[in-house]
């Protein structure tokens, strides 16, 4: 007879952000390892898991990727809010929009009790579309620091880099979440 395996501990995540910005594809690249061929419009919340390994203990971390649709997000906003270990905010470098709205979901946010207590991170994604960025690290940077966050620029589509698979600087999605 053996001890019952220890509980695994679930680390909950919520990825907020502009419809459009990524956050299904990088939940699918952390979670599945790749780019999904197609995604749809996410309907309410989205839920991917995995089970990580973190000094021998294993952790499930749980991605809930929710939909920008305000007549969803009303009913389910109590739902996501509840028994979050971190937020992350996701931008696109290609949007400007995108990155302006994130006072707001940082406001929504904090009026669901989680401010600066809970870990919060900046990211920009579709960093493999460099050349078409709108918003500089530099002012991603500012932002990120006036609100107490890290900031990762990644991709979802390429982790590695640019559009033709040469290397850029950009932050590997595995090393985010
Ligand atoms: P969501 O609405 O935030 O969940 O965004 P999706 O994950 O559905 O992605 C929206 C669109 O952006 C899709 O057409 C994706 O293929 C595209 N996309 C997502 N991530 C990346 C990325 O890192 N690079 C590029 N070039 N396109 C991306
Ligand atoms: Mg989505």
């Amino acid at each position: 007879s053996s001890l019952p395996p220890p509980r695994t501990r679930i680390f909950k995540i919520i990825v907020i952000g502009d419809s459009g910005v990524g956050k299904t594809c990088l939940t699918y690249r952390f979670c599945a390892g790749k780019f999904p061929d197609k995604t749809e419009a996410t309907i309410g919340v989205d839920f991917r898991e995995k089970v990580i390994e973190i000094d021998g203990e294993k952790i499930k971390v749980q991605l809930w990727d929710t939909a920008g649709q305000e007549r969803f997000r009303k009913s389910m906003v109590q739902h996501y809010y509840r028994n979050v270990h971190a937020v992350v905010f996701v931008y696109d470098v290609t949007n400007a929009a995108s990155f302006r709205s994130l006072p707001a979901w940082i406001e929504e946010c904090r009026q669901h009790a989680l401010g600066q207590e809970v870990p919060r991170i900046l990211v920009g994604n579709k960093c493999d579309l460099r050349h078409a960025a709108q918003v500089s690290t530099d002012v991603a940077q500012q932002f990120a620091d006036t609100h107490s966050m890290p900031l990762f620029e990644t991709s979802a589509k390429n982790p590695y880099g640019n559009e033709d698979g040469t290397q850029n600087n950009s932050d590997h999605v595995e090393a985010i979440f």
